[in-house]
């Protein structure tokens, strides 16, 4: 049995264990006899569930997943399936719930994403052969694959598009008054890819969310860590792990024994810290694959600042990969991407989520677009070949933890076909950028022997899993298809035999048919059963069952003709297996290659995609360096310009420069102010997108860009409240605003919209006043600035970057007509009131508020300092309609004040107090 010393996380798994080990404790008790209670099964399934106390176990029991006890009770409140008993344990009830197999992977998707991790044990043998060690033989069984989220292969539990990374996290800590640094690995091993780096405590976070793995180790230590416990118990999916698997001393020959190689020396130079992380990655991907390797591929460095960093919040502001609701569609990811295979949207994701900051390097992912940029017919028909490719990689892994089938080595026959076929049109052209040339040079390295035999042995029609059989080519093999030409023979006989029984009883209904229990038998209606039960004929036909409606028999010649077929049938399926083994070991013995052809594969639809993008929405490749500029002329918004596209609408073009002046060296600041909804943030968010499209290697949405490498993008933009960690929305902002400020340097982009709206005025005024200043000052970032504030536009008199600018808008018969157009100035006026009408406010409240904002105005000559847009919500509260009990004190007041004390009797005092008791009584 495998011992799996994963630590359960704190969830009710950790019950299970409790109890179990109660159980099993128990259990060995009533094995001596005292209780007596145990069935041998139920010892079984609690050994095998003790050696895997943080799974849920999946216990095989025929066409069935049973669970028990605690699991049965935490997956069918998750699965909503009905929980129900199956005898008793110790004199208690034990609960269980069940999944059918075919439908077993839905189930473990859900359970999956719930953060569940499963333990899947299987039969291990016929149930007859269990049986045949006598009555009582508990069928063999063991867990045959353990699977959690970081760790999936299967096409029905993994997104096609998306990456699924488990990442190990280790930390060294500072010395006194030090920062600790963190080790970082991670690995798809649906795709063999392995990275590894190093980072700060501050980026931390940023790292996280750039690589949104589907499960995170954590040391115990870690995971008990006063100060990182808190965060990492909010992240989703974190399993925390014993020492042992993060022990650095052992860590570079855990990695080697996994490459076969001596050293990791080949990997280049790794830090301590990284291969630490890296070890832990691979013993975890050992363990829960049981031993089996997926092909990975060596572990790729990746250096501090080769991405351009971007925050959690920057990442959700801007809705990069997804929008703030959650979903793909509305995000910059969607709206770019126009790649063709699966391989090739995972891969446009990851540019996406890390543009790097190599100018260089940005530049010859350029250049490949450019090729095809250019080459339309070329374009069209890699394209058109690329959407035939199947994902190989992810086939290439399910066959190396031998979980693959047929399909899966049909698909790695097409993809070595389609890989060598487009190698065949471009390893000539002398003209190739140096990623293509890579690239092509990556479809070139799989043997074509590997597709030919592969062409030659599969069929055509395949099934989804070897057990089916009948996946071998007929011609293939000369020994299977005689066990085929046997068994099909055979069932011809049996046609024979039929109309020969038919003919020798007389009875033309007679049939042979074949059910699982029975196997081969002779069945006729029950008014013929008599004659076949009587001389002569119950000498031939041996009965076997009588139905309501049918009798059955066999004879002894149906017997040997039966084993025949079993025995062919077998033996064909035993011999498809083992050449199923054999491609499946050349397919895995060719891993690199194949890896090697599958990303050839992915970069070159990278490639043409992009391409394909700029052609279609006329993008242009920009210009990308490492100076301070940052020219965006004609740029537009890539997600708004195709929503509005949509509806028939142009998207207005709109030009920006943040570039440092040659002797400062700093970057600019522009400030924008105008109305809501005229167009200030999706143009602050589309300058920070062409930012990321051109160093994530893209051509962007604008007539021309010259985008000077930006190291660290920020964005606080709009309001979020994050209600589920406690904290206001002007918390947020505060919080991401000091980040902001605490970390933007010359190199950084800052996009800051409607900073201080979330508290008075006079404070909100004054932060932002501040945050301009400093950024100015202190972080002399290129930076846009959206403020409804108007009296910040004064700031670009004392600030020399400073730069103001506005949204255009035109009045006309009262309403705003929006323009969109970013333009150097001041905003004259906020026109709230007008937006409140499109808005659709009643009129009278619209009308009503136009009257208190022109008092406002006017008495705001006499008053310069008051004059803030949010003044009229104050003043307008008081005009609402008297109610009667205002109404009632008013009268009070009224009758109060017509009294003159002094001038009065005390009989006419007492009298005035009495009609005022009585007025109030009234009340
Ligand atoms: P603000 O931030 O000033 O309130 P938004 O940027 O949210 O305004 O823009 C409001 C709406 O105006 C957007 O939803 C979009 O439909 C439209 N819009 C913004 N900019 C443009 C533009 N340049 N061209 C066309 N429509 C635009």
């Amino acid at each position: 049995m495998h011992a799996h010393p994963m630590k359960a996380r704190a969830s009710s798994a950790s019950v299970t264990r409790m109890d179990l080990a109660r159980a099993k404790t128990e259990s060995e008790s009533a094995a001596r006899g005292d209780a007596g209670r145990v069935t041998p099964m139920m010892e079984q399934y609690i050994e095998i569930k003790a050696a895997n106390p943080d799974c849920l176990l999946f216990y095989r029991m025929g066409d069935f997943y049973e669970l028990f006890f605690d699991d049965a009770e935490v997956a069918s409140r998750a699965l909503g399936i009905v929980l129900t008993k199956r005898g008793k344990h110790l004199g208690r009830d034990i609960p269980m719930c069940g999944v059918p197999i075919h439908r077993a992977d839905e189930y473990l998707h859900k359970l999956i994403a719930l953060g569940h991790r499963v333990a899947v044990c299987e039969q291990l043998e016929d149930p007859a052969e269990a049986r045949k060690r006598g009555a009582k033989s508990v069928v063999q069984r063991d867990v045959t694959r353990l699977v959690t989220p970081g760790t999936l292969t299967e096409d029905t539990l993994l997104d096609a598009r998306r990456n699924n990374y488990l990442l190990a996290v280790v930390r060294a800590r500072g010395g006194p008054g030090e920062a600790s640094s963190f080790g970082l690995a991670w690995i798809d091993i649906s795709t063999g890819e392995f990275g590894v780096a190093e980072c700060g405590a501050s980026a931390l976070a940023a790292e996280i969310a750039r690589l949104e793995p589907g499960e995170i180790l954590v040391s115990d230590t870690l995971y008990s860590d006063p100060e990182l416990s808190p965060w990492l118990r909010a992240l989703p999916a974190v399993t925390p792990l014993a020492r042992d698997v993060f022990d650095g001393a052992t860590a570079e020959r855990r990695l080697a024994d996994y490459f076969a190689v001596a050293t990791t020396e080949a990997f280049g130079a790794l830090t301590r810290l990284e291969l630490t992380a890296a070890a832990a990655c691979i013993s975890y991907v050992e363990r829960t694959q049981l031993g089996k390797r997926p092909p990975l591929s060596p572990p790729r460095h990746e250096a501090a600042g080769a991405a351009m960093a971007i925050d959690q919040a920057t990442r959700s502001n801007l809705e990069l990969v997804r929008t703030l609701r959650g979903e793909r569609d509305g995000s910059l990811l969607a709206a770019i991407d126009r790649t063709v295979t699966a391989a090739g949207s995972r891969l446009l994701a990851q540019r996406l989520a890390a543009p790097l900051t190599d100018s260089a390097a940005v530049n010859n992912r350029l250049d490949a677009v450019a090729l095809f940029a250019g080459d339309a017919a070329l374009r069209g028909d890699l394209r058109d070949r690329l959407r035939a490719a199947p994902d190989f990689a992810r086939a290439l892994s399910r066959i190396a933890v031998e979980r693959g089938g047929p399909r899966d080595l049909a698909a790695i026959r097409d993809g070595i076909k389609a890989a060598a076929a487009i190698a065949a049109k471009l390893h000539r052209r002398k003209d190739l950028p140096v990623e293509i040339r890579e690239a092509v040079e990556g479809l070139r390295r799989p043997d074509p022997e590997i597709a030919e035999t592969l062409t030659a042995a599969l069929a055509d029609e395949l099934p989804a899993f070897k057990r089916d059989g009948g996946f071998v080519r007929s011609g293939y093999d000369a020994e299977l298809d005689e066990a085929r030409a046997l068994r099909d023979e055979s069932r011809r006989v049996i046609g024979q035999m039929q109309a020969r029984y038919a003919q020798e009883t007389g009875i033309r209904i007679l049939k042979i048919r074949h059910n699982n229990v029975l196997g081969y038998f002779v069945e006729v209606t029950a008014q013929h059963g008599d004659k076949l039960l009587a001389p002569p004929l119950n000498a031939t036909f041996i009965h076997r069952q009588t139905l309501a409606g049918q009798v059955r028999f066999t004879t002894a010649e149906l017997g040997e003709l039966e084993a025949k077929i079993a025995n062919a049938a077998e033996r064909s399926l035993a011999i498809e297996l083992e050449i199923f083994a054999r491609m499946a070991g050349a397919a895995a013995k060719a891993g690199a290659d194949i890896k090697a052809a599958a990303e050839g594969l992915a970069l070159l639809d990278v490639a043409t995609a992009l391409a394909q993008l700029a052609v279609e929405q006329n993008y242009v490749r920009p210009e990308v360096d490492g100076t301070l500029q940052f020219v965006v002329e004609g740029g537009r918004h890539p997600v708004v310009e195709q929503a509005l596209a949509r509806e028939g609408v142009p998207f207005v073009a709109n030009d920006c420069d943040l570039s440092a002046a040659e002797e400062a060296g700093t970057g600019r600041i522009w400030l924008l102010t105008g109305p809501n909804m005229g167009g200030k943030s999706t143009f602050l968010r589309q300058n920070a997108l062409i930012a990321v499209l051109a160093q994530m290697g893209s051509y962007v949405p604008a007539r021309r860009a010259h985008i000077g490498i930006v190291d660290r993008l920020f964005s606080r933009v709009g309001a979020a409240d994050d209600l589920a960690r406690g904290r206001s929305t002007f918390m947020v902002e505060m919080v991401e605003t000091a980040a902001i400020l605490n970390q933007a340097r010359e190199r950084s982009l800052v996009i800051l919209d409607e900073i201080g709206r979330g508290t008075a005025t006079f404070d909100g005024l004054s932060i932002a006043w501040a945050t301009i200043e400093h950024l100015h000052d202190s972080n002399r970032c290129r930076a846009l600035f959206a403020t409804h504030f108007q009296e910040l536009t004064a700031l670009a008199a004392k600030l020399p970057r400073l730069h103001n600018a506005t949204v255009r808008v035109k009045e006309w018969h009262g309403d705003v007509v929006f323009l969109h157009e970013v333009v150097p100035g001041v905003a004259d006026r906020s026109y709230g009131i007008q937006v409140a009408k499109l808005a659709g406010l009643p009129p009278a409240v619209i009308e009503r508020a136009r009257l208190v904002l022109a008092k406002l105005e006017a008495d705001d000559r006499s008053s310069p300092a008051r004059g803030f847009d949010d003044l009229p919500l104050f003043a307008a509260a008081p005009v609402a309609a008297p109610s009667q009990a205002e109404a009632a004190l008013d009268a009070l007041t009224a009758a109060l004040a017509a009294l003159h004390p002094d001038e009065m009797s005390p009989r006419e005092a007492l009298e005035a107090l009495y009609a005022l008791k009585a007025k109030a009584g009234a009340r």
